[in-house]
Parts: structure tokens; sequence; C-alpha cells
């Protein structure tokens, strides 16, 4: 930040605090607070929150969850793997594997499992922290896609309790585009190469995964009851869906993929917007990191009405080498033109990470915040989280779960943790809250709805309480 950003920041402080909290009652509060932190977390669990911006399905739903879908799936459970696996062709368990319904009585095996599908209780040794969280994903995947609305709901439901309006779920991903994809191979002329795959029938494709969407979200509904009552808290909540681009796939895939995920944003007002997931510091992320940026960057031309947050800066130094420090997200930023960035975390080592800072906050481009996340996987915590440092240059950002499931958090843990480690006062939180929503890419007139909605929730969460 140069002097003279910083003189406007300080300028505009007091004005934000003043505006944000007329009376200071909030900030007093809040500054009361923080030296007890079960009851800060009481009151941050009241307060409303905005929308969650980046959130996973698969990785949001708890442990608990998917042993009681494996029980009615009649899955077993592989013992050495600590992996959900399909039963014989008789119902049966393989040798050695036992059948996941007793994890319901068998609470040695249960914790087990539930320690296998997530980050409680994980130690790290011939495993790395970071090859743990990833490698969960694959423990229950054999549970069946049947139970998608229900796992939906148990977010909505969630979301709804801790006073969020908004969830923007990364629920659906390009996988069906792959055969075709294979056919095709990669054209480097993407012009061509998006000609040849509508010509090859892309578009059956997208129709298929519209279908799906649909009828996640109609499943959602239905285990909510929203039917029939339509103004719970839970069926009050927003919900819209981001595409997931798998950026370990070989690049034809991802190119199909990705444009798969940008024409099917194009003709379904459930999906808002398109992102690239998977470890940003797989062998193939980090090799096509660069192919990929100018893939969104076409994309963006091509369909440019939708909307694209990418992962970007998910890495520390030690993990990758550090050239691979240096422009992932100004690639991001400069080349595919995400309007949102995921993680953002290695910013300090990109190359002039203070023009980048500049970058950000000129063209708005919003940070999710994923404390917890950062911490397990990429060991980032404390004053080595540039959170402060984006906060200080006035770059918008929003706090968000990532994975709640895998890593065993949820949102009111992560502002907890934010207020604590960063001291955040209750105007910063305020502001996060409303960026949540400011940046969704929910449509405008539900977006207007939104915002107009958190600000009554506001009012009333800062009532003060009626003398008796
Ligand atoms: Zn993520």
């Amino acid at each position: 930040m140069n002097s003279s950003t910083f003189r406007l920041a300080a300028l505009l402080w007091p004005a934000l605090l003043l505006a944000a909290d007329p009376s200071g009652a909030m900030e007093a509060r809040l500054a009361q607070l923080r030296a007890n932190p079960p009851a800060l977390y009481a009151f941050l669990l009241r307060m409303p929150k905005g929308g969650d911006l980046h959130n996973h399905l698969t990785g949001a739903v708890y442990a608990e969850s998917y042993l009681d879908a494996a029980a009615e799936d009649g899955l077993c459970a592989n013992l050495r793997a600590g992996s959900l696996v399909l039963p014989n062709q008789d119902g049966g368990c393989a040798e050695g594997d036992v059948p996941a319904a007793r994890a319901a009585r068998d609470n040695a095996l249960r914790n087990e499992l539930i320690d296998s599908f997530s980050m409680r209780a994980f130690v790290p040794g011939t495993e790395s922290a970071h090859d743990h969280f990833f490698g969960a994903f694959a423990k229950f995947n054999a549970v069946k896609a049947g139970h998608r609305g229900a796992f939906l709901a148990e977010l909505t439901r969630r979301a709804a309790e801790q006073n969020e309006s908004y969830l923007e779920v990364m629920a659906i991903n390009g996988k069906p585009a792959n055969p075709l994809a294979d056919k095709i191979g990669l054209n480097t002329d993407f012009d061509r190469g998006r000609e040849q795959l509508l010509a090859g029938g892309l578009d059956a494709v997208v129709e298929q995964l519209h279908a799906r969407l649909d009828d996640t979200e109609k499943s959602r509904r239905a285990a909510l009851g929203c039917d029939a009552e339509p103004n719970s808290p839970a069926c009050r909540v927003a919900v819209r869906y981001l595409f997931e681009v798998l950026r370990e796939s070989p690049a034809n895939q991802v190119f199909a993929e990705a444009l798969a995920g940008f024409r099917l944003a194009a003709v379904d007002p459930l999906l808002v917007g398109v992102s690239f997931v998977q470890p940003e510091d797989g062998a193939i992320s980090m090799r096509d990191y660069h192919l990929h940026m100018r893939i969104v960057e076409y994309l963006r031309k091509t369909y440019p009405k939708i909307h694209v947050t990418l992962h970007a800066g998910e890495l520390a130094p030690g993990l990758v080498p550090p050239e691979g420090l240096r422009f992932h997200i100004r690639e991001a930023v400069e080349i595919a033109g995400a309007e949102r960035i995921g993680h953002g975390v290695d910013l300090a080592y990109e190359t002039d990470s203070e023009g980048l800072l500049l970058l950000m906050r000129r063209k708005r481009i919003l940070v999710e915040i994923n404390l917890t996340s950062n911490d397990l996987i990429l060991g980032v915590r404390g004053n080595q989280h540039p959170l402060p440092e984006y906060l200080k240059a006035g770059v918008p950002v929003a706090i968000s779960t990532d994975d709640e499931g895998v890593s065993r958090t949820h949102l009111t843990q992560e502002l907890l943790r934010a207020a604590i480690d960063y001291r955040l006062s209750y105007a910063e939180l305020k502001e996060m809250a409303r960026n949540s929503l400011q940046y969704a890419f929910v449509e405008e007139a539900e977006k207007a709805r939104l915002r107009k909605d958190l600000e009554e929730r506001f009012r009333a969460f800062e009532k003060p309480p009626a003398i008796e």
C-alpha cells in the first residue's frame, strides 16, 4: 500500500465505524466478549452473516451423516483404508471388511471412521495433514447419490441456525463431459475446439447436467419440506450453485468441463458461476495453471455474463517451489478475469504483491477467506495469514467455510477464529457479512432482496434489549 492509500484508509475508517454502529454499543460489546470466547461464540452465532460463498457439498457434510447414509445403502467399511466400500454381489462384506451399519452401535469403529473421514484428532505422521484432508473425499464417495438432497438439507439447516440467508454451494462438476473430451482431444485454437465439442454433442451433456442440478435442488427442497412450509427458517435460506471444473484433469478435459459449465450457467438460473477445484499444488494444476487461466479468459470472452470465482493462491512456501508461488492470484485476476478469489493465501509471495493488492482493491475482487481450511491444509495460521493485509488494503473479503464437514467447523466457528486471531472489529465483521451478499453471484433482484433483508436482520440484532 502506498502512503496515499494509507491516508485514505485512516480518513475513512472512523466514518465506517460510525455508520455501522452509531452508538458504538456493538463495538463495546464485542470488545468485552473477546475475553470470553464461549460468550463471543454465542454472540456471533446470533449475528446475521449474509452468505457462505465458498463451500463444497461433499466436504461440507459431516462424517456422522455419511455413516448414516452408508448404513442405509448397505455399504461396508474397509478398516485398513478407513473407507466405505461397496458390498459383494450377495450384499455381504468382503473378507476383513465390516458392515458400515455396525458404526451405529460400535463406538470404537465409529470414532475410527469419523477420524478417517475428517481432520478430527488428526496427528501427522507418515501421512501429512494436506494428504489426509484431500484423501478424505475418496473414503466416503461410495455413498449413493440419492442422499444429495438430504445432505444439502443438512447444510441449509445449519446455515439457517446461524442466521445465514444465502448459500452458494459447489455441488456439480464437469466429469460427464470427459468421454467426449477424450474423443476430441485438445485444440489450442479454442474457438475451433469449442466448435468441435459442440458438433460432437456437448450440449447433450449440458442437458444431462441441467436435469441433474434441477433434480438436486428439488430433492433438497423436498428433504426440507419447503412446499408445505416455505417460510421455515431453512426454506428461507436462498441456495444457488457453482460448477466445479476439475483442474487435476488432462487439459482437453479441463477445456470441455469448463465449456460445459459456462453453457450450463447460461441456461440454468440455479447455476450462478464456475469455479476450478482440486489441490492447486497438484502436478497437473501446477503444470497447466497458465493454460487454465487462458481457457477461462477465452470462455469469459465468449460468455461474458457468466460469473467466475477461482481457487487461487491456496499454496504455501515449501509446498511448491518458490517460482510456483509467484503468479497464481495475479493470473486469476488479470488473465482469467475472476471476480472472486478463493483463499488467496500466498499473496505475500506473489511478484509485486503490493501492486496486486491495489489491483484487487481497484477491481473490487472479493477474497473468500477460509481460515480453518488454510490452517489444516497449508499450515498457515495466525500472523502467517494474509487476512489483515487484505483488510488494510481495502480489498473486499468475506469469511467462508470451504469444507466444514472434513474440517469439523462451521461459519460461526470461522468468525470466532477471525474475531479472536485478528481482533476484528464489529464494523469489520458486519462489512464482511454485507460483502458476502454484495459479491454473491445470485441474480440481481434476489440479491437486492437479500441485502435489504440483511439490514433488517442487523437492525433486530443490534436493538438494545428491552429494560424490564
Ligand atoms: Zn475450496
